[in-house]
């Protein structure tokens, strides 16, 4: 069976400075620094990870991608060839604060998860209800619609983030019943598309912390977690990945 991965996402936090010393201490980390664990970091810092990372099994990886081509006039932004080509091996696609504060919708989340796979990055697709959505019992049918961006793309290794909205960054996380019954279901919607034979791994996002990873991460479910605010620190990241 494949191992659970955790994936770091620092967000639009770090300096040079501040990230080599977190990254050292990562590096020293044994449980940190191993397979199936990564660092999605800020498009200026992944030269960074990707020379600190040399030689060790931690991963690479994006926050973002462009949705258009491998190059051309496109000012500002970067193409999932790049990020293969600085050693990423993974890419967030569809953060909830991509969605809502840059009015990411289904189509550029198509075009974007296209354009990873074709670059050969895996894509995380994060996907995710608002509270509203969830007190109102729409909760399923908002992640089954987010869910069909993933319908058109044919992979091996398939990613998805479980974040719900209102659990991220504020303290609150999911129960582990509700944590059970989402990634179930995205689980079974997945594999109905998808077939037993691809790899499908649903990582648990939203605030998860070094005290409440060990019962989320022991859900067989649960492939791994998206880690953000607790990943900007050694010793609780490190447990993160312990109980993975
Ligand atoms: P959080 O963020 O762990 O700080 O709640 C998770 C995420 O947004 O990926």
């Amino acid at each position: 069976m494949q191992g659970k991965l955790v994936l770091g996402n620092w967000k639009m936090n770090g300096r040079l400075a501040a990230n080599l010393a977190l990254l050292q201490a990562m590096l020293a980390d044994a449980d940190i620094n191993r397979a199936g664990v990564g660092i999605a970091a800020p498009y200026p810092y992944l030269a960074q990870l990707g020379a600190a990372f040399a030689g060790s099994q931690l991963a690479v990886a994006a926050q973002d991608v462009s949705r258009y081509a491998a190059d051309g006039a496109f000012t500002g932004e970067v193409s999932a060839d790049m990020l293969a080509d600085m050693g990423c091996r993974y890419v967030l696609i569809g953060h909830s604060e991509r969605r809502q504060y840059f009015a990411e919708d289904d189509a550029c989340l198509r075009q974007k998860l296209q354009a990873a796979v074709t670059a050969g990055l895996v894509p995380v697709y994060c996907v995710g209800e608002t509270l509203q959505e969830r007190e109102s019992g729409r909760f399923a049918e908002v992640v089954g619609e987010q869910l069909q961006a993933l319908d058109a793309i044919s992979g091996k290794e398939y990613v998805v983030a479980y974040e719900p909205v209102w659990a991220i960054g504020t303290g609150r996380v999911a129960s582990i019943e509700q944590i059970d019954e989402a990634h179930r279901l995205i689980l079974e919607r997945v594999l109905q598309c998808h077939g037993a034979s691809a790899s499908i791994r649903v990582l648990y996002g939203g605030s998860v912390k070094a005290d409440n990873a060990d019962a989320i991460l022991s859900l067989a479910s649960v492939g791994g977690a998206l880690v953000g605010g607790a990943s900007l620190e050694v010793k609780g990241f490190g447990k993160i990945c312990q109980s993975a």
